[in-house]
């Protein structure tokens, strides 16, 4: 066996090609196998290919022509633009020349099984190659610049950006809050307002970068765990870093968004549990904003021109899909078909607006079909009869400056498991003073308190005079969402 550097793989192997054709079979792949005419010697500047290959796990080969060969390196999030962050870069085996314009299908169950396809290609200039340093300009069309590759252990390098990022680059942001729309009612002219419809869910900001998606719901809970579903869409975008804003539903037997549903997903302690219930319940992410693309924020962009972003970007899968835009309709004509088709309601939302981040703003309104409110738990009552040992209902308020304001119990609405989950979270939290202002304003008998962290969502038909809201019924958790969150709906 050659002597190697210690903690590095050369750069270049001592067999060209033998490696290569080792791992492959030329009668089940359909890449080149480079024992075809030599590739003609180039006179001008040597050629660089990258290309996205969605194997197991997606990935960027980067190749540099050195030698008669293409030097490779398997790059799991891309090539970098900030020279901030280093990508790994993982060394693997020389690529015949004729590689370089290779895209095509490797069948499943061949090595590197999966779709191949040119991400960028161009010429570059060598400024150092050495065994344990690649020093190269590179002039592509997406990619452009000057970057060094180097080892860190065993087959693992780095690829590191010299040259200071693209112009206007801005790395994606680590965190988003998302804008929020205020509840009314329809605008009286329809003029410069776009509609979309209310999905019932839970608001989810994903970041997509190299790949790989994040979802963070609006309370910086990480969603990703939960939805393994969402995968895809990460791989759906490759190599083009964004950020998205969409709700997550997950559907019923008609079609119409669960709430319900949604929720026991939220809720599931174990991965089986989750693998289990993505295939049962399975959610999709309707996307309705795109906020940062390609290295540049576009949140001071108007409505419409983040819609064209979005437009452009042909979100459809499985379990993701781009959320409709009606303009030039009438808001009351796509409220009553929400309305028809048992949908929550409508957001309207002005097209020349930018999206103001972390606000709730009159620029986005929602209209509702149904009149729901959040609320937080403060305590519930004993069950009776069949429900004895257990919860009976469940005491809520919402908060205020001076504390939490009772406005009244629901005891409808919950579902099979619903009370027993309940009491699993409310058991733990209880204390034996009232987080109620003023205390006088529970009248339940035996009330048990809880210390008020746990917010609900509710229907109900009207405020009464009391404050107190009129035939509530449970609708769930929600597990997003945090006390402070908790508002009058209007
Ligand atoms: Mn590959």
């Amino acid at each position: 066996m050659a002597t190697r550097r210690k903690g590095a793989s050369k750069p270049q192997s001592e067999s060209p090609l033998g490696t290569y054709r080792s791992k492959r079979n030329a009668a089940k792949t359909p890449e080149p196998m480079g024992d075809g005419p030599r590739a003609r010697r180039r006179k001008d500047l040597p050629v660089f290919v990258i290309q996205e290959h969605h194997a197991r796990a997606l990935h960027w080969d980067f190749r540099l022509e050195h030698e008669g060969v293409l030097v490779s390196w398997a790059l799991p999030k891309g090539v970098p633009e900030d020279p901030k962050s280093n990508h790994l870069a993982v060394h693997t085996e020389d690529h015949p020349l004729d590689y370089g314009s290779f895209e095509g299908d490797i069948p499943a169950g061949e090595y590197g099984g999966g779709q191949v396809r040119i991400w960028d290609h161009g010429h570059f200039e060598v400024e150092k190659w050495r065994p344990d340093e690649v020093m190269v300009v590179l002039h592509g069309s997406k990619v452009s610049g000057r970057y060094v590759l180097f080892p860190t252990s065993g087959k693992n390098w780095m690829i590191h950006r010299m040259d200071p990022a693209p112009e206007g680059f801005q790395p994606l942001p680590e965190k988003v809050r998302p804008m929020l729309a205020t509840p009314g009612t329809l605008p009286a002219d329809d003029t410069g307002w776009a509609f979309e419809i209310k999905w019932d869910g839970v608001r989810a900001i994903s970041f997509i970068e190299g790949g790989r998606i994040r979802m963070l719901s609006r309370n910086d809970k990480d969603l990703t765990p939960s939805f393994p579903e969402f995968r895809e869409l990460g791989a759906f975008l490759g190599a083009r870093p964004c950020v998205l804003d969409g709700e997550i539903v997950v559907l019923g037997e008609d079609g119409v968004p669960d709430f319900g549903r949604l929720q026991h997903r939220l809720h599931l302690a174990n991965a089986n549990d989750v693998k289990r219930q993505s295939a049962a319940s399975p959610a999709s992410y309707v996307v309705f904003d795109v906020l940062h693309l390609d290295g540049h924020p576009l949140m001071s962009l108007t409505y419409d021109e983040r819609r064209v972003h979005l437009e452009e970007l042909g979100l459809s899968g499985a379990s993701f899909a781009t959320a409709d835009s009606f303009r030039d309709v009438r808001g009351v004509d796509i409220l009553q078909a929400t309305k028809e088709t048992g949908l929550e309601g409508v957001i309207a939302k002005r097209r020349d607006s930018a999206y103001a981040e972390g606000k709730r703003s009159t620029a986005w309104i929602k209209v509702k079909n149904v009149r729901t409110q959040e609320v937080v738990i403060g305590g519930w009552t004993d069950g009776a009869g069949s429900r004895a040992g257990s919860m009976g209902a469940l005491l809520l308020g919402i908060p205020t400056a001076g504390g939490l304001r009772y406005v009244g119990k629901v005891g409808t609405g919950f579902g099979d498991r619903d009370r027993d989950d309940l009491m699993d979270l409310l058991r733990p939290a209880a204390r034996t003073t009232t987080p109620f202002i003023p205390p006088s304003d529970v009248k339940e008998r035996g009330p048990h308190f809880v210390n008020p962290l746990l917010v609900g969502e509710v229907r109900f038909s009207e405020w009464t005079e009391a404050g107190r809201l009129r035939h509530p019924t449970w609708r769930g958790l929600r597990s997003d969402k945090s006390p402070a969150d908790v508002v009058i709906e209007s």
